[in-house]
């Protein structure tokens, strides 16, 4: 199967006479433009499931505004090897080359870009058709490539490649993925020369609050900047939610360990158990630090506020995350969790593999409306996983303390809003109970934000307000990024987050202006 047959326009007239280069050229960009826009030049030979994912009539009314690539975490972090628009214009106009292209691989499957894009393009899953056929025609060079360039330029690379990049959903030989992860990149870590340790040439020391991979991304680069840093860690563990709460089964732990130890022999002093806001306040710090960048996620759970939530059995999803990590909890036979988003899946799927028999998750909404990733709603559905779609949770029913059932109401959907979502309304007398003997409150987070001083200012949604650019709070020298600044986020965006953190701290500390604009992001959104 080839890929696409390319008919080039000639810039010949209609008789077939050559006319002049420069405006033969004029027309040709014009008729191709128009043409792009019309009908594809292209024709197509695709299997009729690629051509479905691709929607190729769709495609061609890519506006090409740039929206993607603004909003894509991955082009910031590596802005010489990706630009998912480019990408997915080449992809209309070339082959091979797109195939065996190290660019086909990096996208991180974040979805940013699919919210942000006014066509809808879901480019990720775009994408991720092409690498399946990539690999099933035997190109992963582009792969190879890829890993190379994520080892060189990211900080975490390992956990990046099991969390963020997910190669083994398009090499379906799972073990060739985790054997070249762990070849091509912990293997080179670990034979990296100690002289590779960057060298202190300014006097500034930065605190950085919180080791996730905010903190630890910005820690990296402030290092390579010359600055002595130190991470200040509430936990006895250091990774954040990669240590803490991604299951064991999509990010092996002793991988992130790996890399912290890797992070510490270049120069990264970490301190744990030192919760800021109680051992040390935020002003102490000033004492003897001249920055601060505030990367503390966002770990405190939303609660349901519905009767019987206090009963024993009832668990809030990082608890129970954290929990099943260090195998401090068994699962019961009858587990439910309540929530639609990929944590709620996490929590699923990990019950099941503590032994629960059946694993069932209520969603108010529809399953188009699931903000959990497809493919990690398909693979929980493929490993037995239920999902109960428009239900809403009414009161939890116990029995001596401990829970036995929840009582629900069915919904339907509402006409689509302003914010383009349809909203779940509980239908009149529709109460049904579903026996249980555990429930998982999977309905978000939020950060805790409490302990920083009152010249910090935070928004409605309790995150920290930032300049958009440059991460500077409404405190001057204390700086924030990741999970903290926008809630529940993305890898990638917490590791671009640290990097611009850097390079803000850097100007702060240099002297240079960062930027007159006074405008703090009140909601940057996932
Ligand atoms: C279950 C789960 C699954 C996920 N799966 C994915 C995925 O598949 N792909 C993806 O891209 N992203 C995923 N994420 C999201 C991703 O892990 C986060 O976006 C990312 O870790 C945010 O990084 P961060 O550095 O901002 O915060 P965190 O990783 O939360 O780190 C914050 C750190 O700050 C510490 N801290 C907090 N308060 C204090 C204090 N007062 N003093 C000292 N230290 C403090 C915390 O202990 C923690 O170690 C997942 C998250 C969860 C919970
Ligand atoms: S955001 Fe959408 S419309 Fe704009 S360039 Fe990207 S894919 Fe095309
Ligand atoms: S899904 Fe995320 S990483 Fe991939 S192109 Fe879109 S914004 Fe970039």
């Amino acid at each position: 199967m080839e890929l696409m047959e390319i008919q080039v326009n000639t810039g010949k007239t209609a008789s077939g006479k050559n006319m002049l280069p420069e405006k033969a050229k004029k027309i040709e960009r014009k008729m191709e433009h128009q043409t792009r826009a019309l009908t594809p030049t292209y024709t197509l030979n695709l299997d009729e499931h690629l051509r479905h994912i691709l929607d190729f009539e769709k495609l061609k009314f890519c506006f090409e505004c740039g929206i993607c690539t603004a909003s894509c975490p991955v082009a910031e972090l590596l802005p010489k090897h990706y630009n998912p628009r480019t990408l997915l214009h080449s992809l209309q106009f070339c082959d091979v080359k797109a195939l065996q292209s190290a660019e086909l691989w990096l996208c991180a499957w974040c979805y940013r870009c699919y919210n942000r894009c006014p066509q809808s393009l879901c480019l990720p899953e775009i994408f991720q058709a092409l690498r399946k056929i990539a690999f099933e025609k035997g190109y992963l060079e582009g792969f190879y490539k890829a890993l190379k360039i994520i080892r060189e330029n990211i900080t975490l690379p390992a956990s990046s490649c099991y969390v963020s990049f997910h190669p083994e959903r398009a090499i379906e030989n799972k073990q060739l993925v985790t054997n070249t992860i762990q070849k091509d990149i912990i293997d080179y870590e670990a034979k990296k020369p100690k002289e590779e340790t960057y060298v202190k040439v300014n006097p500034e020391k930065v605190a950085i609050i919180g080791s996730g991979p905010a903190g630890l991304s910005a820690a990296q680069e402030l290092l390579k900047k010359g600055y002595s840093v130190t991470v200040f860690e509430a936990s006895s563990s250091s990774g954040g939610m990669l240590k803490n709460c991604i299951p064991e089964y999509r990010l092996p732990k002793k991988i992130v360990d790996f890399e912290i130890k890797h992070l510490k022999d270049l120069g990264v002093k970490i301190k744990n158990k030192l919760v800021i806001g109680k051992s040390l306040k935020v002003e102490e710090l000033f004492q003897e630090y001249d920055a601060l960048f505030v990367a503390t996620g966002a770990s405190k759970e939303k609660i349901l506020g519905i009767e019987g939530e206090e009963l024993k059995g009832v668990f809030y999803a990082l608890d129970f995350l954290e929990k099943a990590n260090i195998k401090k909890i068994e699962a019961s036979d009858k587990v439910t969790i309540i929530g639609g988003g990929d944590v709620a899946v996490d929590c699923a799927r990990t019950a099941l593999r503590l032994g629960a028999k059946e694993a069932t998750i209520i969603y108010r909404r529809s399953k188009e409306e699931m903000p959990a990733n497809p493919w990690e709603i398909k693979e929980a559905e493929d490993e037995g996983v239920k999902i109960d779609f428009l239900v809403t949770p009414k009161r939890i029913i116990g029995e001596n303390g401990k829970v036995t059932a929840i009582e629900c109401l069915k919904n339907e959907l509402s006409e689509a809003t302003e914010t383009g979502r349809r909203r779940p309304v509980p239908i009149q007398d529709s109460e049904f109970e579903i026996k249980t003997d555990s429930i998982i409150i999977a309905i978000g987070q939020f950060p805790n934000t409490t302990f920083l001083p009152e010249t910090v200012e935070t928004t409605d949604e309790k995150t920290i307000a930032v300049h958009p650019f440059t991460l500077e709070t409404t405190s001057p020298g204390i700086f924030a990024g990741g999970d903290v600044t926008v809630g529940p986020g993305t890898l990638m965006a917490a590791i671009a987050a640290g990097k611009e953190a850097a390079i803000s701290i850097d100007c702060y500390l240099r002297g240079a202006s960062l930027t007159p604009l006074k405008i703090f992001k009140k909601d940057q959104g996932k």
